[in-house]
Parts: C-alpha cells; sequence; structure tokens
C-alpha cells in the first residue's frame, strides 16, 4: 500500500504496518517534504518515496492508500484514490469542512460503491467497544447523557481554536453518534476563562454541548494544554446505570510514602492498541473486498457537526446541525 503524509501519524502508520499489522506491505510513502519521506522508506525494504501522492498511488505495487496528510490535503487525495477506485483509509478530519465532505460524498457515490475509511479509532479502542455492546445491550436502558473529557499535555504550534473543534473534538462528536446510533441535532461551545498555559488568542479549554434528535444532552471538555498527559475519559448516564471508561487502570505504584499511575503523554500510547485494530481490520476487510468501518458519511456528518461548533465559538449560542438526506450508499 501507499501511505500519503509520513509525519507524525503517518511514519507511526507506517511502522505499524511494517512491524505489527499482518496481510499489508508498504510499497511506497509520499510526502511533500522530500526528505522525509526518503527516510522513512528506507526503514523499509522495497518501499519508494513520493514527493507527490498521485505518483505513489500509480505506483504498479499500490493496491491502496491510508491518507495521514493534515485535514486541508485530504480532499485531494481522496479524489486521486477514488479516481483510481483504490479503498483509502482516511485520518480524520475527512475534509476539514462540510461543503469538500460534501464532494467527497458525492464522489463516491458516483464510484457506486465505499471505498473510503475515516479513521475514527475511538470504535477500535476496547473500552469504547464495551461500553457500545452494553449500550446496545440494553441492559442499563436507554442513554440519556454522555459526558465526555479529552485532554491533552500540550497542543503542536499552529494549533487553533477552531482546530480544538475541527480536529480534536470529532472524535468525540463521532464517538457520540456511533454510542447512540444517531445525528446531532445542535451545538453549543461555552467558553470557560483561559488557561494561562495556552497560547495568546486561545480559548483553552472549552465546553462542548452536543444535542441528539431524540434529545440526548452530550458534554465534551476540551483541554488543550493541562500541563500533565494525555487523557480521554467517557460516561454514560443511561436509565437504569452508569458506565465510565478511561480511567487509567495500569499499574498502582506504590513508593515513598506515595501511591499513583502514569498518565499517557499523547495519543499515540493511549490509542496505540486502537490504532493496530483499526489499520488491521481494514487491512483484513479490504483484502476480502469490503469497507466495513466509519463511511465516508460519518466522515461527512461529523464536519457539518464540527462547522457549527466553529459557528457558535465564534458567535456564541445555539447552533442547529443542518445534514443532506443520507444516501442510499450509506445505509
Ligand atoms: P504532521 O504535521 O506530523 O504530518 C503531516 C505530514 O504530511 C507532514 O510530513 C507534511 O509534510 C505532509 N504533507 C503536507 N501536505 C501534504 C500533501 N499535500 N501531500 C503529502 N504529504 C503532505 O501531522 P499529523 O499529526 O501526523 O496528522 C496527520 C493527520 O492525522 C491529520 O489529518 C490529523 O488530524 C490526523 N491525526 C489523527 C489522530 C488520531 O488520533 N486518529 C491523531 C493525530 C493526528
Amino acid at each position: 500500500m501507499a501511505v500519503i503524509g509520513t509525519g507524525k501519524m503517518g511514519a507511526d502508520h507506517v511502522r505499524r504496518l511494517h512491524e505489527v499489522i499482518s496481510g499489508a506491505r508498504v510499497a511506497a510513502v509520499a510526502d511533500i517534504e522530500p526528505e522525509r519521506a526518503k527516510s522513512l522508506a528506507a526503514t523499509i525494504e522495497e518501499c519508494t518515496a513520493y514527493t507527490e501522492p498521485a505518483a505513489a498511488m500509480a505506483s504498479q505495487e499500490v493496491d491502496a492508500v491510508l491518507v495521514a496528510s493534515p485535514g486541508p490535503a485530504h480532499e485531494a487525495a481522496l479524489v486521486e484514490a477514488l479516481d483510481r477506485g483504490l479503498p483509502v483509509l482516511c485520518e480524520k478530519p475527512m475534509t476539514p469542512d462540510t461543503a469538500s465532505s460534501l464532494r467527497i460524498l458525492e464522489a463516491e457515490q458516483r464510484l457506486g460503491r465505499r471505498r473510503i475509511q475515516v479513521g475514527f479509532m475511538r470504535r477500535y479502542d476496547v473500552e469504547y467497544a464495551k461500553l457500545k455492546g452494553l449500550l446496545d445491550g440494553g441492559e442499563l436502558g436507554r442513554a440519556l447523557m454522555l459526558h465526555q473529557r479529552h485532554r491533552n499535555l500540550a497542543m503542536p504550534p499552529g494549533f487553533t481554536d477552531e482546530m480544538l473543534i475541527t480536529s480534536s473534538v470529532s472524535h468525540e462528536v463521532d464517538a457520540t453518534r456511533w454510542l447512540l446510533d444517531e445525528e446531532i441535532a445542535a451545538v453549543t461551545v461555552h467558553k470557560p476563562r483561559a488557561t494561562s498555559l495556552a497560547p495568546d488568542g486561545m480559548n483553552d479549554p472549552q465546553f462542548v454541548l452536543l444535542e441528539t434528535v431524540s434529545g440526548a444532552l452530550v458534554d465534551v471538555e476540551i483541554f488543550g494544554h493541562c500541563g500533565y498527559g494525555y487523557q480521554v475519559q467517557a460516561e454514560a448516564v443511561c436509565e437504569r446505570g452508569t458506565v465510565r471508561i478511561g480511567d487509567e487502570q495500569g499499574l498502582r505504584v506504590s513508593v515513598e510514602g506515595r501511591w499513583g499511575g502514569h498518565v499517557p503523554p499523547d495519543y499515540v500510547e493511549r490509542f496505540e492498541d486502537a490504532y493496530d485494530r483499526e489499520v488491521q481490520a481494514w487491512v483484513d476487510a479490504t483484502r476480502r473486498g469490503e469497507v466495513t468501518g466509519p463511511s465516508a458519511w460519518d466522515g461527512y456528518a461529523a464536519s457539518a457537526v464540527c462547522e457549527a461548533g466553529v459557528v457558535s465559538q465564534r458567535q456564541g449560542g445555539r447552533v442547529e446541525v443542518e445534514l443532506v438526506e443520507r444516501p442510499d450508499l450509506y445505509r
């Protein structure tokens, strides 16, 4: 396969495909930074480095594509892959706005079959999957509320207020739609006073309230500069009980009069197992000629919710989410 974008996620996926995943081989990598692609390709046998994503996808050796370039570059890569009929695993967000996501939905429908999986890997996390199983099983009754927390040690340079929603909260948006099996109808973003640890001008943390079509309420704390590690937690409040995930269950060490555990520094460590499961499931489905994970519709719906969130972030107040009718391909 070809991996497009060889930065933090792309390089980690190349390592994963090479060392962990069975049934796939990285034959091509592409990055607009030639040296980055070249030095990564040099670590893999029979892997060619390209600067043009289209050239990597054109290689006779390539049957599938993993897109890990930045969000604004995804549309061009997805169009290229669809034109070639190649299956794609595209890192989230599918595209950064609703108009471009709609163009991708339309292009895939013209092809007449699903080719795109979007990298919402929380669905492959063991605890999230158990939570989904419990909610679907009905033992706890209907879910009434979700509380979600998404905390980062610090954000990379260039990370904006908008990206807190479009890049970070997009994970909770997808988790909400998937866990509750319904669309999100409205978004309200609140901005508490900002931490002094955030760059000037960034409102960090933010508190996002999602309302689902059937009236469930979902809150998301997004905190970009919590300063102590990467933490993702969720709690479902249901009619007959509650269920929490994301409380670190690793080693509890007692030493020198204190007890404690480890908070991972970032998502690469926290969700390592989920990424492994996501990519293995995608490779297995691709070899069977199927697409089984989060679809282009899920990518589009997340973009639409995040776009409403950005409007609320700028203007204040509650903003309704507008979705086109769900096409037959995604029913
Ligand atoms: P990064 O900046 O570390 O790497 C991006 C790479 O893409 C860079 O090497 C850059 O030179 C290259 N690039 C830029 N434009 C390109 C183009 N047009 N064609 C080919 N390569 C191009 O970014 P990252 O943190 O690795 O993020 C990459 C993607 O992964 C983003 O979509 C991001 O939202 C997503 N991501 C997902 C998760 C997750 O948990 N699923 C976590 C972090 C990032």
